[in-house]
């Protein structure tokens, strides 16, 4: 379909048809919901040997009582399995509790108002704090910057990862930018991998920067390859190799590989980061839940149990993702109403409408049943000033609901283009 083609008489009888179709789903009164990127059901049951898996041997390779307070860079296992999943040294790990965005947040927390490097490395000291957000990009990033009080300054996304060209001249003009956010490997929600060539200029965005700043690698999708394992350029042996270590900080979870609600998070930094960042910690808490931390390693004891581990979510996910890109490869292909990615992993295919269309689309789909993340979501303050991205989610939904809601969806972007066309 070619809008731009079309008489005024085609587009009103393409309008009348579409609507037809629209008001059938509708009448269907459906409950579908495409919106978080969550585990299905499925997914969740491929680690309940989580439950009892510990048979009341509570102890930890060296010795240490689970049970028992203490341990606040978290079990040494803990670490390894960490270093495995996110590529780097064990003894530059730190493990949380079961949240990687409760550590970004803290970590944001405390480079804005305590200082990594001491009280007078604390932004707030030095004004006006900006923090680079390539778009589109992870909603709950943005709220944290919101919560602190943070400026966003948008950054497109490219196919290789954010574009570096703008990312480097911002940074050189403006030293009140202060970090930046990178999920490097199936982007959220892009699902882009970013190109070795991006993560060595990311590395090297230390040494451009203005002082204090940091790079929030969050790499949730580390391992999380719907054909094979992808590998990632190392951000830790790119800053090594340019001496900018201390300007990136690492994150990743098993949220997405155990149970969602009760993972173990991590976060891979320089021993001045994690110095800094476990000032602040110990004034929180006397340690993690280690016992958590014990389960998961017991469940995953090395890497091959959990690219084992991984394979089989893939043969849950794969499908599903099949289904959302056919339908649009038959609904959109030879058409103009929609770009988006071909994701190899990750959680969320990126959909680009025409421009000022997403909102009203979303909107349909929700008269019709189906739940959209709000457009807008994938940009700061829910703010695209395009209008026209939007994420699936197709976890969640079994096989038959999610054809049904790629119907519904694709009915919806259709009918809200030709009205967009008609107005
Ligand atoms: N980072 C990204 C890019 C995500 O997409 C998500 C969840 O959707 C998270 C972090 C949340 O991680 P966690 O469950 O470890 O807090």
């Amino acid at each position: 379909m070619q809008l731009d083609d079309a008489t005024p008489d085609q587009l009103q009888a393409l309008e009348a048809r579409l609507a037809a179709d629209h008001q059938a789903f509708v009448d269907r009164g459906l409950a579908l919901d495409l919106t978080r990127g969550k585990p299905s059901a499925e997914q969740l049951t491929l680690s309940d040997a989580l439950d009892g898996i510990l048979q009341g041997d509570y102890r930890a390779g060296d010795g240490t009582d689970t049970r028992n307070y203490g341990g606040l860079d978290g079990l040494p296992e803990a670490r390894r399995l960490g270093a495995a999943l996110m590529g780097v040294d064990a003894g530059d790990v730190l493990v949380g509790g079961n949240s990687s965005l409760t550590l970004m947040y803290q970590a944001m927390l405390v480079a804005h108002r305590f200082g990594l490097a001491g009280p007078d490395s604390a932004w707030s000291r030095q004004g006006t704090v900006k923090v680079l957000c390539p778009v589109p990009g992870y909603d709950r990033h943005f709220t944290v910057c919101e919560q602190l009080g943070i400026e966003m300054v948008t950054v497109d996304m490219t196919a290789g990862g954010p574009d570096m060209d703008r990312v480097e001249a911002l940074l050189a003009a403006d030293p009140s930018i202060k970090a930046m956010w990178c999920v490097p490997k199936y982007s959220n929600p892009t699902g882009v991998v970013y190109s070795d060539a991006t993560v060595e200029r990311i590395a090297g965005l230390g040494r451009i920067a203005g002082e204090g700043f940091r790079v929030f690698w969050d790499n949730a999708y580390a391992v999380h390859d719907l054909r094979g394992f992808r590998p990632l350029a190392s951000i830790s042996e790119a800053c090594a190799r340019q001496g900018t270590q201390d300007s990136v900080l690492q994150f990743g979870s098993t949220s997405k590989i155990t149970h969602a609600g009760s993972g173990v998070a991590f976060m891979a930094a320089s021993a001045l980061n994690l110095g800094g960042f476990k000032r602040f910690l110990n004034a929180c808490t006397i340690g993690p839940d280690k016992v958590n931390q014990l389960r998961t390693v017991r469940l995953l004891p090395d890497r091959d149990a959990l690219m084992a581990h991984m394979q089989r979510h893939a043969e849950v996910l794969a499908p599903r993702f099949k289904v959302v890109l056919d339908t649009l490869d038959a609904h959109f292909a030879d058409s103009d109403l929609g770009r988006w990615e071909r994701p190899d992993g990750g959680y969320f295919v990126s959909f680009d409408t025409r421009p000022g269309v997403a909102s009203a689309a979303v909107a349909l789909a929700a008269a019709a049943g189906v739940k959209l993340t709000p457009a807008g979501a994938t940009f700061p303050h829910g703010h695209d000033p395009l209008d026209r991205n939007i994420r699936i989610a197709p976890s969640v939904p079994t096989l038959p609901e999610l054809e049904v809601a790629m119907q519904v969806f694709v009915t919806c972007v259709k009918l809200a283009s030709v009205r967009a066309a008609l107005a």
